[in-house]
């Protein structure tokens, strides 16, 4: 009697809703069966103003005491600091072990209140109402929560699932103009890491898709998710294949770290596209009509393809010193083909410094 196999909980699922109003959030917490539980949502700054009212609505049909906790809005606060805010009111509030969050807002609100939700009282339950575009097709699914930490992005979190993603396409109404560009970023990459359908799909669309009509861009959404949820379904905690997801962001960090952060996240993803495309066409794994239409679709969608005012060797050492190393080489996600994304290690300097210069 050596060894005691103890299982992982098992067979776990969640929903996305995809609505064009707030109207069935009350339905879909009432689903839950927690009568008489507290929840509190967590917003920020920007959104409060602009959504709270339409949420607390909601919960008003339900059998939920509800409070909220508005965060200061920003990338900046996505700190411990504000963290600990969450948790006294939690404590004050006198939240247990069945009681739950909800994460109303963008990425910033959605990693916050996952972390706070994995680590409050050792894990209670969330929900994510995301509000922009990137948080909507992106991190709301996966289960990666988290903050940042002194100058580290995202350097300390936790894997937890939420209950249910209810995404409202009309809130994409109200969104600043680069912060949509930003999550199509996002959006474009999943059309270049697993599908030309969908690649050519979003170009076909591009007229709906920068006008916001709503329609078109829950199709959207809906065909986003569909891919991110498959990628993160097969390798939930990140040992493979959900790499791929990945693709344009490790060039991509670097010029979003060099530039302190001045750049919108999808911009930089799309800076980062462009160079892995190069790389891809490099290697005789992209035809260059194949890399051309990266681009085009990159510019149609108005995301740089370059950067300026970074030195190409800055780009390169700060690429290198990121955390995607495989045994020295770094680990790199190349498109075989538009569609098909695959991770490569065979990179040298060389052709990292020539895909540098193409951007710069
Ligand atoms: P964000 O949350 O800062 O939102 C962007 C801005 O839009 C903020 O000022 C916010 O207040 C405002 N806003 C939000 N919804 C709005 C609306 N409907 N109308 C008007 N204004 C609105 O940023 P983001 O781009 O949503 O998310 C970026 C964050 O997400 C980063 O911290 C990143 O690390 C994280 N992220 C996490 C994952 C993951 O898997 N967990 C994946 C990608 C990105
Ligand atoms: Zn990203």
């Amino acid at each position: 009697q050596e060894v005691l196999q103890v299982k992982k909980a098992g067979d776990f699922h969640y929903n996305i809703f995809f609505e064009k109003s707030f109207e069935k959030l009350s339905e879909k917490l009432n689903a839950l069966n927690k009568k008489g539980r507290k929840i509190c949502i967590v917003t920020d700054s920007n959104v409060a103003p602009l959504y709270l009212d339409a949420v607390e609505k909601e919960l008003k049909k339900t059998d939920f005491i509800y409070t909220s906790y508005v965060l200061p809005a920003g990338e900046a606060n996505k700190n411990l600091k504000e963290i600990e805010g969450i948790y006294e009111h939690l404590i004050v509030n006198h939240f247990d072990r069945g009681d739950l969050l909800a994460a109303l807002g963008g990425g910033v609100v959605g990693d916050m209140t996952g972390f706070t939700a994995a680590t409050y009282l050792r894990g209670i339950d969330f929900v994510q109402i995301p509000t922009t575009l990137l948080a909507q097709v992106d991190s709301s699914i996966g289960g990666k929560t988290g903050v940042d930490f002194g100058q580290y992005k995202n350097m300390v979190g936790a894997f937890h699932q939420p209950l249910f993603v209810y995404a409202n396409v009309q809130v994409l109404k109200t969104l600043p103009e680069t912060e949509f560009i930003s999550g199509m970023g996002e959006v474009v990459k999943h059309g270049f890491i697993r599908s030309k359908d969908y690649s050519q799909w979003l170009l076909d669309h591009k007229q709906e898709i920068t006008e916001r009509q709503p329609a078109i861009c829950q199709e959207m959404i809906y065909k986003s998710c569909v891919i991110k949820k498959t990628v993160v379904e097969n390798d939930p905690l990140e040992h493979g294949e959900r790499a791929v997801l990945n693709f344009g962001h490790t060039i991509g960090h670097a010029v979003e770290k060099l530039k302190d952060f001045s750049l919108h996240h999808g911009h930089c993803v799309a800076i980062g596209c462009a160079a892995a495309a190069y790389l891809s066409l490099k290697k005789g794994f992209l035809s260059k009509e194949e890399y051309m239409q990266v681009l085009t679709e990159l510019n149609a969608f108005h995301l740089p393809v370059k950067v300026s005012g970074l030195s190409c060797e800055d780009i390169l050492m700060t690429t290198k010193s990121d955390k995607k190393m495989d045994k020295g080489h770094i680990r790199f996600i190349l498109l075989q083909g538009c569609g098909n994304a695959v991770i490569d290690t065979s990179l040298s300097d060389e052709d990292l410094t020539e895909a540098i210069t193409e951007i710069c």
